[in-house]
């Protein structure tokens, strides 16, 4: 038997009801907020992780799915060649950039994104948006990381991300837009319906304040750094920040005798948080600070948050976020300044409250002909129903009445509608309450607003 590869699942009715429930929910509010959708590809070169999430990460380290894709080598070849000969027969030199032929040998490396942000802001550079004056983005769509499967960690997961990014003339940069950002999770996590979340608030300061705190945590660690783990000896040379990401139980005594960022902000940055903090305070959004919150990308400046909630167990966070003013300029675009955040959606899903019968639709009305030639009859009944918004299931005129009542009783039916020859004579049809078993005859033209009734 073939099965869905280890840490990927189906997700399945009734369950996709739930996530049907928290996208529509979550498309109004981000209306409100002046969000719009992008949809960017699941692929992208491997370079835009490399240089967005950090060569560092352990996402980009051990957690991308990547390939070398010939195929794009056949491409360039055909372009390249195609414009060398355009250019050969009209007697003029080849313009644009000509592939050289030794990168022809090569193949593009390509990799399933891990994240979107980095996707987000190359679509950002790439179409000039700010031309446009849109600058509020989120996105709703699969990510995909090999990482060691369980409960609430997938190697395909979904997530919904907001990412606002423009030019700092258009104010991206102020810590109004910070508070904006968590002010719109708490507002749509409370509009999903999930209670008891915890808002944990750090700044991570500036490159400046990071080199400055990179060089306090060298020294500190150095005693130490032996009786921690083999990532963690790797991160104190390479990028001692890090060391926070460790989940390793036997690190953690180390870890909190660790120095914090907090104490190397500038005054800029100090200035920025406090603003942060007093706008939330202003909006009564709850947080508590957490100054060993420091993120696990490379291009994280400024603010850095997490939700957590407490029924999810060790994978407790929901959802991660922050300002990433650096990024646009490492990506080749121009200064942008940006903030944003994933929502793991699969975590979202299972901490709801709301439960699945809440939001899952079963059949209105079951339509049972009795006959083979009642099957017009009855799609005809189907389709007038169906225009009043009801949900039609349609059985088989060669079904005996006994198999379509099993039938409708097994999908939950309310109604089941008998189309019979002398239903069809009188324009009215038995129908049949199939929990309360009370049968009772309807005009064809009273038929809808019956069975909409509860
Ligand atoms: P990150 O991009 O690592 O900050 O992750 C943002 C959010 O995505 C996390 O808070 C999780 O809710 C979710 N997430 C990350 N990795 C996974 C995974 N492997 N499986 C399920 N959810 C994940």
């Amino acid at each position: 038997m073939i099965k869905a590869p280890r840490g990927t699942r189906d997700l399945l009715p009734p369950d996709t009801a739930l996530w049907n429930f928290v996208e529509a929910a979550v498309r109004d509010v981000f209306r409100a907020y002046n969000f719009h959708e992008t949809r960017t590809p699941i692929f992208e070169s491997t370079e835009l992780f490399a240089r967005g999430v950090g060569e560092e990460t352990d996402i980009v380290t051990k957690e991308m799915f990547t390939w070398e894709d010939p195929q794009q080598r056949y491409v360039q070849l055909r372009d390249s060649y195609i414009e060398a000969s355009n250019a050969f027969k009209e007697g003029r030199p080849p313009s644009g950039k000509l592939v050289p032929l030794e990168l022809l040998a090569g193949t593009q490396s390509l990799t399933l994104r891990p994240e979107n942000t980095a996707g987000i802001v190359r679509a950002y550079i790439e179409h000039k948006l700010w031309d446009r004056g849109l600058n509020k983005f989120f996105s709703i769509g699969p990510m995909f990381r090999r990482e060691r499967p369980q409960k609430g960690r997938y190697r395909q997961f979904y997530q919904i991300d907001a990412e606002v990014i423009g030019p700092p003339s258009s104010g991206s940069e102020s810590p109004a837009r910070d508070a904006e950002i968590l002010e719109l999770v708490a507002t749509l996590l409370d509009r999903v319906g999930i209670t008891g979340w915890t808002l944990q608030l750090n700044s991570v300061g500036c490159p400046v304040d990071r080199a400055k705190f990179n060089e306090a945590l060298k020294q500190a660690l150095a005693p130490v750094i032996d009786k921690m783990c083999v990532d963690c000896q790797r991160r104190a040379v390479t990028n001692p920040l890090r060391v926070f990401d460790c989940k390793v139980p036997e690190d953690q005594p180390i870890i909190a005798t660790l120095p914090t960022i907090s104490q190397f902000l500038d005054e800029a940055c100090r200035a920025h948080y406090e603003e942060v903090k007093s706008i939330l305070n202003a909006v009564q959004i709850p947080y508590v600070e957490n100054p060993r919150l420091v993120r696990g990308l490379d291009y994280y400046t400024r603010t850095a948050f997490e939700f957590t909630h407490g029924s999810l167990g060790a994978q407790n966070a929901i959802l991660g976020g922050g300002r990433y003013d650096g990024l646009s300029k490492a990506l080749g675009g121009p200064a942008a300044p940006g903030i944003g955040f994933a929502i793991g959606e699969d975590r979202l899903v299972l901490a709801l409250a709301a439960s699945v019968e809440s939001v899952y639709r079963k059949p209105d009305v079951y339509i049972a002909p009795l006959g083979p030639g009642l099957n017009g009859e009855a799609a005809r009944l189907a389709r007038e129903l169906r225009r009043h918004d009801l949900v039609v299931e349609l059985g088989d005129g060669s079904f005996r009445l006994k198999k379509s009542f099993e039938a409708a009783d097994k999908m939950g039916a309310r109604y089941i509608l008998i189309v019979g020859e002398n239903e069809v004579a009188a324009n009215a049809f038995a129908l049949k309450n199939l929990a309360s078993g009370e049968q009772v005859t309807v005009p064809r033209s009273e038929l809808a607003e019956r069975i909409l009734r509860k």
